[in-house]
């Protein structure tokens, strides 16, 4: 049986639009159609001349349906920097993702999601000291967001789509809850985008209105209070703050210099006349578009064990791909920039999973 919404997943995720699939199929663009809303199956040729055009192996096309997400539920931070074709590609990437997720679960045990619900809390900066205290951070800088995030069951992909127009995003299926983190974006960033998405997780987890700038707002300074707790920042930062006194202590919670610029004049460290003028000079110095002295990019502690694991069975990604009827670049496009450091000795977190199978 061929599935048709399997067809409509991979060529959203191709990028490709329907007209542009029939070219490549050597179809007709009323084929591509009547397939993809399931009016027509095709012969066994055509499934063959679809999954070359798309580059998805034949079998993909005739597994269950996809999970889809309830893009309702889905947090994008700016739905409007987003074109239709990119954000139907990346929630495409989070229903491969979901499947991905489920495959991992089949052969691992991953750390039971352990989230406060904040959805009462309607202050950022009260519900980031309620997650400290729930995790027990007290008021020190985060060493690893993503390791944060994932020892207390965070689910967390990777968006490489070759743009940053593409932002992260979150969501919750049933009791778990998964980020999705582009990391084309500069370290700091991807470290800020962890925050901010399991600023949603909490305070927004019943969803509510569409994603609203309020929301954004909210996820916005509950990362950057996550991130940099008022007492450390009060205790750090000397009284006379200039722009070299920005870029050496933002080393400190490993954010953005304008991040942390941003959270003296918060914390009204610093007028706005001096926010404002740190800013431009932040700017002249490249700090808008790049982060000059920037700290290392983090490290996923699941995928890390989880490829370590299968090498040591002399298992590849390419079987792993093979195993769920996607296309190896698929695979590696979720765990993209995840890891880096897999043939490293092993740095052993204990709290990350044990091989059920
Ligand atoms: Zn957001």
């Amino acid at each position: 049986m061929f599935n048709h919404k399997r067809l409509l997943l991979a060529r959203r995720r191709r990028r490709l639009t329907g007209k542009a699939l029939a070219e490549r199929a050597g179809l007709s663009a009323i084929t591509i159609s009547r397939l993809e809303n399931g009016e027509n199956e095709p012969d066994e040729g055509s499934v063959i001349r679809l999954a070359q055009a798309l580059n998805y192996p034949p079998t993909f096309f005739s597994d269950d349906d996809p999970e889809e997400l309830d893009t309702s539920a889905v947090s994008f931070r700016s739905l409007t920097k987003m074109s239709a074709k990119e954000r139907e590609a990346a929630v495409a990437a989070g229903a491969l993702g979901l499947q991905l997720n489920d495959w991992v679960e089949r052969e691992f045990t991953l750390p039971k999601p352990n989230f406060l619900d904040l959805s009462y809390e309607t202050d950022p900066e009260v519900a980031a000291r309620s997650m400290r205290q729930h995790w027990a951070l007290g008021e020190r800088p985060i060493g690893s967001m993503l390791g944060l995030a994932e020892v207390n069951g965070a689910r967390v992909f990777s968006l490489s789509e070759d743009t940053a127009s593409v932002d992260a995003f979150s969501f919750w299926r049933t009791d778990k809850p998964f980020v999705f983190l582009n990391n084309f974006k500069t370290a700091e960033h991807s470290i800020f985008d962890t925050a901010h998405e399991i600023g949603h997780l909490v305070m927004h987890r019943h969803g509510g209105p569409q994603p609203s700038k309020a929301a954004e707002r909210e996820a916005n300074a509950f990362a950057s209070a996550f991130l940099m707790p008022a007492r450390d920042v009060r205790a750090s930062i000397p009284r006379f703050i200039t722009v070299d006194v920005i870029i050496r202590a933002k080393k400190r919670w490993r954010v953005s210099a304008m991040a942390l610029a941003y959270r003296l004049h918060t914390l009204r460290l610093l007028t706005d006349w001096q926010y404002k003028s740190i800013c431009i000079e932040l700017g002249k110095r490249g700090f808008r578009s790049s982060e000059p002295h920037g700290v290392d990019r983090e490290e996923s502690r699941v995928w890390q064990k989880i490829l370590r694991q299968l090498w040591a069975e002399r298992k590849t990604k390419t079987d792993i791909a093979d195993a769920m009827n996607i296309p190896l670049d698929e695979l590696e496009s979720l765990i993209w920039g995840l890891t880096t450091t897999a043939d490293r000795p092993e740095r052993s977190d204990p709290r990350i999973f044990l091989r059920t199978v």
